[in-house]
């Protein structure tokens, strides 16, 4: 029997696996050359670039994702995202997060977002902006009651989990409450870690069978891809 992919759903890592399928979320080396390396890619300005990049730097960042985004080339936006542990840029990147919004909106992709210490920035987001693409919380790090607003108020919420599977016990705790069909898994910029391995994690977290997971979790990714068709 032929088994279905690992699907990573965030990775800034480049290696080719030969059962997994990534989104890649591409530096700003590769969104300036506006080539995405694979099929699945997502683009945005980080929240962490507003320390290292000037103003006039974002900005032309900015107009290379546009492209990449009008011309079909990704699959999602992001990550994009609000900080809360780097509080000088808030403003900024409240500002930044509204144009990935924005853009993913008017042309019906997924976002990708990074959350730190801001889950009711997000909910108030959801209520002034009522967005209508899924937003897939990458390693999330809410407890249930914000997983739970979150769904109510725009049920096309997803959460990915990645390392905090290993070394966070409230995530440990929190995983087997994410309803299935919003579950997402991803290395993100974990270089040592196998998405294998995750997937083995959860499966043994969540009692599944790793078969039934995968099968899940590409289904969730397969489900994305039909809404936005
Ligand atoms: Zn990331």
């Amino acid at each position: 029997m032929k088994t279905l992919p690992y699907l990573d759903i965030h990775t800034h890592r480049r290696q080719e696996t030969a059962d997994a399928v990534s989104v890649e979320c591409l530096s700003l080396e590769e969104l300036c050359l506006e080539k995405p390396p694979r099929a699945y890619a997502s683009a945005g300005v980080h929240p962490w670039w507003l320390e290292d990049y000037t103003e006039e730097e974002i900005t032309k960042v900015q107009g290379h994702i546009r492209h990449l985004v009008e011309t079909g080339k990704v699959w999602a936006i992001g990550e994009t995202g609000l900080d809360r542990m780097s509080p000088e840029f808030l403003e900024k990147q409240n500002e930044l997060f509204d144009w990935h919004l924005d853009l993913a909106e008017k042309h019906q992709l997924p976002l990708v977002i990074h959350s730190v210490r801001s889950g009711s920035d997000f909910l108030q987001k959801i209520k002034e902006k009522k967005p209508t693409t899924p937003w897939i919380f990458h390693d999330f790090r809410g407890n249930e009651q914000l997983l739970r607003d979150l769904l109510r108020l725009h049920p096309k919420c997803f959460f990915s989990f990645g390392l905090s599977i290993d070394n966070s016990p409230q995530i440990r705790e929190l995983l087997p409450l994410v309803p299935l069909e919003s579950l997402f898994l991803e290395t993100d910029d974990q270089k040592h870690l196998d998405i294998h391995d995750i997937y083995l994690r959860a499966s043994e977290n969540l009692k599944l069978d790793l078969e039934f997971l995968k099968a899940q979790v590409w289904l969730n990714f397969k489900k994305i891809s039909r809404i936005l068709e």
